[in-house]
């Protein structure tokens, strides 16, 4: 399988044949954009009840961030409870805790019940201060897990060789295969008589009197009562591409040499964070290594990241070798909840986004959500993390906040270029921007030595794009989307890709 990026993350290397059914229907329930593990989880969700929805990917199943996860499946959140108690209060804290201790559960159900065969081991969180003043920190985390009877308390040891200075283990948590977990589901979710097909964009959506209408990029119209935007972050110029800052975080898997004595996953309190944890694959060990992440489009070497990523593993682990490394990006929401539920304004239109690192858990729970707000059944979690939940007004100040380099960006952008088009100096597998004839353009030297030239303004809102050295991509530092060497587009919230010189 492919995804959204030039290095393999360790789940590429299982294969998933797919093919595409073709069917004349072309009505439907509910459409759901996406093929990562939101798509899929919500279309199983929703088959399951005898609703009828179609799948659409532009590329492969977990061509995003899903093929790019570490896949920790978590009850607790990168925005922690003491965090969420103060900003949300404790029922609401205490609401969205008792949703996430269900998570664990829920996969392992739709594990067993469909014979999904992918990797879940179910294990502990180590979460420890690695300095003095992240002591205090740890302790608030504490005593807001016993406040929510969250499992939690203080230990001495952990099962990584990390040195650290206070822990604290969380009960409850899980691991899987994220690709075979998705591909799995999917085949149940085909089984119940759902439609899936792969390598169909859509470029053009219509919502009116109740029905939606999406248009593939060959043209080909799918209608439906409801449409789910599974796409990890909505398309076009939405004030959800504002409310949401894109990141890129890195990730190795190192193979061990033997088996360790007791699973476990573990991460410090340093911003941006270490995390990490163990994962067996037949009869091999790995650790699952990441961190060092950057708002997207904003560190101009990315083969840095990796580089301190494996001094940072080789400096606190001991392992045989490093098997893969790769990036992946995710999305922080402005107030640290994520945005699922109705479009404000279009009540059979759906988003799910905003999950910063910790996917695996909300995709889960949108998967109750949503089917539950189709079906117009109360859920008490669906109003906290609603789209047009009040708080979107305190999340616009923070938006201003995390937006001051986007308008920085606009405006600095057009100044640094390069102004002179030194293309000669361009190393095979390099990109730059150079100015030509007044604008600015990406230019990138692929292996064989052609330059190939575009236009470097994104299409979503003018931002100039930077060249990820380590993904061979080109990334906007504005609002995440990204695009690959030849222009196509490979993340959202753009609609299609850069132009051609
Ligand atoms: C390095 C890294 C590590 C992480 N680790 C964890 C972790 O340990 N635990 C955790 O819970 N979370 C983690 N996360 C976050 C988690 O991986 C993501 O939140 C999650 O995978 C998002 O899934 P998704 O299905 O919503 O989006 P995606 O997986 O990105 O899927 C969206 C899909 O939509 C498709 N698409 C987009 N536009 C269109 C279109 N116009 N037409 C058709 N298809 C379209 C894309 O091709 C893509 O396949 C991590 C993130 C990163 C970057």
């Amino acid at each position: 399988m492919k995804r959204d990026g030039t290095n393999k993350s360790i789940w590429e290397n299982e294969m998933f044949p797919h093919q595409n059914i073709h069917t004349q229907q072309k009505n439907f329930q509910t459409i759901i954009v996406g093929g990562g593990i939101t798509g899929i989880s919500v279309a199983y969700e929703l088959q399951k009840q005898a609703h009828q929805c179609l799948i659409l990917e532009q590329e492969n199943i977990g061509f995003g961030t899903t093929g790019g996860t570490t896949a920790h499946i978590n009850n607790f959140f990168d925005e922690s409870y003491d965090r969420l108690i103060s900003k949300f209060g404790e029922d609401k804290a205490q609401t969205i805790a008792d949703h996430a201790k269900s998570v664990p559960a829920i996969i392992r159900k739709n594990a067993e019940e469909n014979n999904i065969s992918c990797d879940f081991d179910e294990c502990s969180f180590y979460l420890f201060s690695a300095e003095k003043k992240q002591d205090k920190e740890l302790q608030k985390i504490l005593d807001a897990h016993q406040k929510l009877d969250i499992p939690s308390r203080s230990v001495t040891e952990i099962p990584f060789e990390i040195t650290f200075r206070s822990a604290i283990e969380i009960d409850g948590q899980a691991q899987f295969h994220p690709l075979k977990y998705i591909n799995g589901l999917l085949k149940a979710f085909k089984k119940l008589g759902g439609t899936v097909l792969t390598q169909t964009r859509i470029t053009k959506h219509e919502n009116e009197n109740g029905k939606v209408a999406v248009q593939t990029e060959n043209g080909t119209e799918y209608t439906a009562q409801n449409l789910i935007w599974a796409t990890h972050i909505p398309p076009g110029i939405t004030r959800f591409s504002m409310l949401n800052a894109p990141y890129r975080s890195y990730a190795l898997a190192a193979k061990l040499e033997k088996a360790p004595e007791k699973l476990g996953q573990a991460a410090d309190l340093y911003d941006p964070y270490h995390y990490f944890r163990y994962h067996q694959i037949g009869d091999v060990f790995y650790l699952i290594i990441g961190g060092f992440d950057h708002k997207t489009g904003h560190e101009k070497d990315t083969e840095k990241p990796f580089e301190e990523l494996v001094r940072y593993a080789e400096e606190n682990f001991g392992f045989i070798e490093i098997a893969e490394k790769w990036s992946a990006q995710y999305y922080v929401p402005s107030d640290g909840l994520p945005y699922i539920g109705a479009m404000p304004g279009e009540e059979n239109v759906f988003i799910t986004t905003g999950y910063n690192g910790n996917g695996m858990t909300w995709a889960t729970l949108a998967a109750q959500i949503i089917p539950d707000l189709i079906r117009k059944k109360d859920n008490e979690l669906a109003d906290i993390v609603s789209p047009s939940r009040v708080e979107l007004l305190e999340s616009a100040k923070e938006f201003v906040k995390e937006n001051i380099d986007v308008a920085y960006h606009f405006i600095k952008d057009r100044f640094t270029a390069e102004k002179k088009p030194e293309l000669d100096d361009l190393k095979t597998g390099d990109g730059k921007i150079i100015v030509h004839d007044g604008k600015n353009v990406a230019a990138y030297r692929d292996e064989t030595g052609n330059l190939k030239l575009l236009r470097a303004d994104c299409p979503h809102m003018g931002c100039t794009v930077a060249f990820n050295t380590s993904e061979k991509t080109w990334d906007c530092p504005c609002h995440g989307s990204r695009f690959d060497t030849d222009g196509n587009l490979l993340t959202s919230p753009a609609m299609e890709g850069l132009k051609k010189i």
